[in-house]
């Protein structure tokens, strides 16, 4: 049965075909549903009153009551315009529009109160306010509209064609005032009750039109709540599904090869941070049950060398086992640590990525069919449907946020029976309200510890007046013996223009360094000689590399001590972060410089500022989340759970996040597949999750 909401917007009174059309097309508002749920982005108090002598241009928005006293037009043809005088016991200012004249002239009233409202402006010494909204006191006293104005997002083509705010507002009232008694209710009643939330309808009407704050409130904490909370239900409830589908493979000896290594090849002591989520990993590993955990930590916390051990075991249990990471020159690098780790050890480890010849590949895949290698790194073509296993156990996922969801599903299919318990590696670290949304069917571990006596990077921000001290402090840096990274963002459309900057910029370094070898990398050079270029500087053959954001990821030179970031401004947080990281990983001191121009916007300063502060990397994430709102952090557009949260902000409403997770958990766990005549109401709203690929009857 279609509900109410289901209709056509173009059903709404005040709406019909044209409208709807330019509805659909710009918001994609297409039934009464998607209006209801087009939430106000601001609200206005039109509670508060103004007295024309407090006003000054720089308010956002004014109301205030007065007269008219009078009228009069100026101007001839477009440039017309009609100005009214209007006042108050305080003073007066002036009123102006510019259309609609001959209507406004015949309508508006001389010596009879207005509330008017609108934003002021200063105009030759003078305020004044340009078409202004005025109601008398008896057109608002019939006018059902709530104290709290809602402002809602249009389009310039929508205003063109006279859809503003203001007309949605209307719409959403009207469309209010028909609604009652036809939103079914999606919570049980013991947990509307027990968590204070008012009815969805109520909620659905009141975020539209809020007599006052507290109102307001109570329909904003609803309406998040059920959207944090049905995300939580769906993502726990497919989780729950997977772990009771998905048996999982059982390694419960820590044998020869994880006890050689621990006791004879490991050159270092462990983290406690990294013993403890080893012990994490080992408990997932040995209770039948597919594994799929997150495992975070700062660049440089020593997570490879975790995954390495948690292989190490899986070949004790004589399974083999795949590591996947996102660029090629990260998965030779990961080969070459591994083999070194390894080195003295029987273990086979393999190469397999894009560049892999073919006469190479098809020994790799007998070999691999064969069992008679272990660990294969490398790129996407591991995933290639060529490639077979004879009994994958583990797969490590280095950098998550380059693989989607799709990419891991089609990992798991390369077991036959049983899915390969799976490790997700990020050196990106999330804040815990995204973590719990995006990755919320993961299961999460953190090493919030670095390895001891690391350096802490020193950091520090200067504009283009210091650039002769920053090219002295290089020449200290690489007369002690050390490498710097000169990097470049990507500033304009046009690559060719970025390579230009880039070009001029490893100029500007050659001239300054006349004595140094300088070498340069970018994204768009052949990967054959982007790598020899790389090598040469891991060598230490040159000394300066100039790059691009290409060295972002991973890639590990520990004799690097500085690095410059050229219009730091322009760089993204997380990014600013992952760059730095690429330093800092030896035994020197190491040291970021950010270079900006002195013009730089708040947000750019912020971020900047921030990276000087801190070089905690969940803090940053944090500060980043913030200024940019979740969507944009990396990972949440391959997320694959539909996410497009209207009215709930994973920077702001932790706490109800939380509150809702646990709350699903809750539910979950006594009814995992809500079947019980209470629970049963969740069902639906579950299943009408647009979003989803997956199969509710599956759990029910
Ligand atoms: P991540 O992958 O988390 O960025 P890595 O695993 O690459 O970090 O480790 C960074 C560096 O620290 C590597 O050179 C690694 O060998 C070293 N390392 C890892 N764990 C320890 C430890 N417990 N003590 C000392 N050095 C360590
Ligand atoms: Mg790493």
């Amino acid at each position: 049965m279609a509900e109410f909401l289901d209709q056509e917007i173009k059903f709404l009174p005040g709406v019909g075909p044209k409208k709807a059309e330019l509805l659909d097309k710009e918001l994609k508002i297409k039934t009464f549903r998607d209006l209801i749920y087009y939430f106000p982005f601001k609200y206005i108090d039109r509670t508060k009153f103004y007295r024309i002598a407090e006003i000054h241009s720089q308010m956002p928005y004014i109301q205030i009551k007065g007269k008219i006293r009078s009228l009069e037009t100026a101007g001839e043809g477009n440039k017309q315009r009609l100005t009214a005088r209007f006042s108050d016991d305080t003073g007066s200012i002036e009123l102006v529009w510019f259309s609609a004249i001959k209507w406004q002239k015949e309508h508006l009233k001389i010596n009879t109160e207005y509330i008017v409202f609108g934003k002021p402006s200063e105009f030759g010494g003078r305020i004044s306010v340009v078409h202004p909204d005025m109601e008398t006191e008896e057109e608002k006293q019939i006018k059902p509209s709530g104290l709290f104005q809602g402002y809602y997002i249009t389009s310039e083509k929508l205003k063109k064609t006279f859809i503003n705010s203001k007309t949605i507002n209307k719409l959403q009232l009207t469309l209010g005032s028909l609604v009652k008694g036809k939103i079914p209710e999606t919570l049980p009643k013991y947990l509307t009750g027990r968590l204070k939330l008012i009815p969805l309808e109520e909620a659905l009407v009141t975020i539209h039109k809020p007599g006052n704050s507290r109102e307001l409130k109570n329909a904003t904490f609803r309406l998040k709540f059920e959207e944090l909370f049905f995300i939580q239900l769906k993502i726990l409830a497919l989780k729950h599904h997977r772990e009771n589908k998905n048996k999982g493979f059982r390694f419960p000896n820590v044998g020869y090869n994880f006890n050689t290594f621990y006791s004879r090849f490991l050159p270092f002591e462990l983290t406690n941070a990294q013993k403890k989520v080893i012990r994490e990993i080992r408990r997932d590993v040995n209770r039948n049950i597919q594994m799929n955990r997150l495992l975070q930590g700062d660049v440089g916390s020593g997570k490879t060398l975790v995954a390495l051990m948690i292989m190490l075991i899986a070949i004790d249990n004589e399974f083999q086992c795949a590591l996947m990471a996102p660029t090629e020159i990260l998965a030779q690098q990961h080969f070459q640590t591994i083999s070194r780790f390894l080195n003295g050890m029987k273990v086979e480890i393999a190469l397999l990525t894009g560049s892999t010849k073919k006469s190479e590949r098809k020994i790799l895949h007998e070999a691999l069919e064969n069992n008679r290698i272990q660990i294969l790194i490398g790129t996407h073509a591991l995933i290639e449907d060529t490639v077979v296993f004879k009994n994958l156990g583990l797969v490590v996922i280095d950098e998550q946020h380059r693989f989607g969801v799709a990419q891991r599903a089609k990992l798991w299919q390369k077991s036959d029976i049983v899915p390969p318990h799976i490790l997700v590696m990020t050196a990106t670290p999330i804040p815990r309200t995204l973590a719990m949304t995006v990755y919320g069917d993961l299961d999460v571990s953190v090493i919030d510890e670095l390895p001891p006596g690391r350096k802490p990077i020193q950091t520090m921000h200067f504009f283009e007046n210091r650039r002769q001290q920053v090219n002295n402090f290089l020449w200290q840096q690489m007369e002690k013996g050390t490498q710097v990274y000169v990097v470049y963002p990507l500033i304009s459309e046009s690559e060719k223009m970025d390579l230009k900057n880039l070009e001029e910029g490893y100029r500007h370094i050659t001239e300054a360094f006349p004595s140094v070898k300088v070498s340069m990398v970018h994204g768009k050079m052949k990967p054959a000689i982007k790598e020899s270029t790389m090598q040469a500087f891991k060598n230490g053959e040159t000394k300066i590399l100039v790059a691009t954001t290409v060295i972002e990821v991973g890639v590990d030179v520990p004799n690097a001590s500085a690095m410059v970031i050229e219009s730091a401004e322009r760089f993204g947080l997380s990014q600013l972060h992952q760059l730095r990281g690429r330093v800092g990983r030896g035994a020197e001191q190491s040291y970021c410089i950010l270079m900006s121009s002195y013009k730089i916007g708040p947000e750019s300063r912020k971020r900047l500022e921030t990276m000087v502060r801190t070089n905690d990397g969940f803090e940053i994430a944090e500060v980043d989340m913030k200024l940019r709102g979740p969507g944009d952090i990396e990972g949440t557009q391959q997320s694959g759970i539909g996410f497009d949260l209207k009215i709930a902000n994973l920077g702001k409403d932790g706490e109800i996040l939380q509150l809702a997770r646990n709350v699903a958990t809750e539910v979950l766990e006594k009814d995992p597949s809500l079947q019980t005549n209470e629970n049963r109401i969740m069902l639906k709203t579950l299943k009408s999750e647009k979003q989803t690929e997956f199969d509710w009857s599956l759990i029910s």
